[in-house]
């Protein structure tokens, strides 16, 4: 629930001041208190704002403004008036722009980095990764934009000529979730400004500085008043008018299922085109034949990565009998190396705090109900010494499909280990989900890795290894993780419609 807060201009300059110096900005008019629309930064209309929290310290570290459907509403209709001209321009122009907001992102990497610790708690490393992660969308974008080609098509009629021609969609609408405060946005604001279409963005409330770090830049880069707007406020109310209003022809929503299938519902009254990138619940198997130090590694990067609040993080990890107590000693180890603590004060750390104190509720509740159901905690399974929503690095060994942990997302630091004998029952309880985003596993038997491949219900699968997102790739889920891809060549047609010409007459 968001808190409303009422303070004057004056306090919240001297706030986002104060936060700015708090997280070691070097360009302070980066961190901004208003919205950006239409080109000029908003307060809301009511003049209502919502707290920022640092997670690693759970002090506020300003305020933003908490917009409803009146902002929103002339949002889309600054995004309406702005289409015309920005769609107009060739994909080089609107290349030229981009490639200088990529520019400023990259020359800003630290500034950023800074704001997603600060906002999200992620450690510095990875979200100076993220902030490249996120450049990397708008390039890739940019270029991949001046090859959106269409067809001619050989007709079955004589004296017409058939062509399939690719246009933007026209106004879109992003809503994003906290846990990749940069790099969720760019992923649609590339490919929906690349091809020409405007956007207008409502980031999660709990990180919406990068969101609006992001819009400073865009804005220094040149993209014009209206193109991409910045709406912060209410979820729903803001939600409702993005889904409701016509003008808006399509969604791209990355977050919770549950939130996805609400968006869904209230987009069915204007029919849009609908991207949805929502949870996952990843298996990782690691067979007999695995290379065990590697399958270790990859176990720590999947599942411990943003502390395990990834959707493709690991979620269950499934061990081959014969090598389960090797691999769970190993795994131990390594897992007894992982440093925790406040990314911000120190460069050395691994895993930072939770988003919040909710999140290491359902993290406590998912050990809990393991426990009472048979597991056992080999390690860690507490509230970390640093306080606030620090938890410590777990491992569950002994987890079974009864468990909330087989069936949900856990988003936290904690390896659940399940035990399997056969190829076949691995791959039922990997498919035994309503999910279907990430998959992983490690066999270094050829025919098995075709055979596993094949079998896996889902839209990514790592074969011996565990960070697959990369801008080249197409990234998204099946079943109830979603629909669309994001990234790679196909992340473009997601804001395209395809307009059939039939000349005849020749
Ligand atoms: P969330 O669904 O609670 O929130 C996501 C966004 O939706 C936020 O901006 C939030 O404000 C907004 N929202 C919430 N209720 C809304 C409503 N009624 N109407 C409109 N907007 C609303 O998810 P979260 O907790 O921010 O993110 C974590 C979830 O996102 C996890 O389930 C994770 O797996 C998923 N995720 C998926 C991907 C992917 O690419 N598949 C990537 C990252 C995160």
């Amino acid at each position: 629930l968001l808190t409303c807060l009422y303070v004057d201009e004056g306090v919240l300059r001297e706030m986002s001041e104060r936060a700015a110096s708090e997280l070691g900005l070097r360009d302070a008019t980066l961190l901004r208190s208003e919205a950006f629309i239409d080109g000029r930064w908003l307060k809301a209309d009511g003049g209502g704002s919502f707290g920022v929290d640092n997670p690693a310290t759970g002090a506020l570290l300003g305020s933003v403004p908490n917009m409803g459907a009146g902002e929103t509403e002339r949002a889309i209709l600054a995004a309406n008036r702005a289409l015309p001209a920005w769609r107009r321009r060739t994909a080089h122009e609107r290349a030229a722009i981009l490639q200088r907001w990529h520019d400023l992102i990259l020359e800003n990497q630290e500034d950023l980095a800074r704001i997603i610790t600060g906002e999200q708690g992620k450690s510095r490393s990875e979200s100076r990764a993220e902030v490249r992660y996120a450049a990397s969308f708008i390039e890739w974008f940019a270029e991949e934009a001046k090859r959106v080609y269409g067809d001619v098509i050989p007709t079955d009629i004589d004296g017409r000529v058939i062509l399939a021609i690719k246009e933007p969609i026209g106004v879109t609408a992003a809503i994003t979730p906290w846990n990749f405060p940069c790099a969720m946005i760019t992923r649609k604001a590339a490919p929906a400004l690349a091809s020409g279409c405007t956007l207008v963005l409502k980031p999660a409330e709990a990180t919406p500085y990068s969101a609006l770090a992001l819009a400073v830049l865009a804005e220094r880069a040149g993209i014009p008043p209206g193109v991409f707007s910045v709406v912060t406020g209410a979820p729903a109310e803001i939600g409702k008018e993005l889904t409701g209003n016509h003008l808006v022809r399509k969604l791209s929503f990355t977050g919770s299922t549950a939130v996805g299938k609400k968006l869904m519902a209230q987009s069915a009254g204007t029919m849009k085109k609908l991207s949805l990138e929502l949870g996952g619940n990843a298996p990782f198997i690691v067979f007999d034949d695995a290379d065990v130090e590697d399958a270790v590694r990859g176990t720590i990067n999947s599942k411990f990565r943003n502390c395990g609040q990834t959707c493709v993080c690991t979620n269950r990890i499934l061990v081959q009998d014969g090598i389960y107590e090797r691999f769970l000693s190993e795994l131990s180890i390594a897992v007894g190396q992982l440093r925790v603590g406040a990314g911000i004060e120190n460069e050395q750390v691994d895993l930072g705090p939770l988003i919040n104190i909710a999140a290491v509720e359902k993290v406590e509740a998912h050990i809990a109900d393991a426990v009472a159901k048979g597991a056992k905690v080999v390690r860690g399974g507490h509230r970390h010494s640093a306080g606030g929503s620090f938890f410590e690095p777990t491992i569950i060994s002994g987890a079974t499909s009864e468990m909330l942990i087989a069936q949900e997302e856990t988003f936290g630091p904690v390896a659940a280990l399940f035990r399997f004998k056969t190829e076949a029952e691995a791959i039922e309880m990997a498919n035994d989900t309503r999910y279907g985003l990430a998959s992983y596993f490690y066999s270094q038997n050829l025919n098995r890795t075709w055979r596993v491949l094949a079998a896996l219900e889902f839209g990514m699968v790592g074969v011996n290894e565990s960070l697959i997102s990369t801008t080249v790739a197409p990234f998204g889920g099946i079943k109830e993780s979603g629909i669309g891809r994001e990234g790679s060549k196909y992340g473009i047609d997601e804001f395209l419609e395809i307009k059939y010409a039939c000349i005849g007459g020749l």
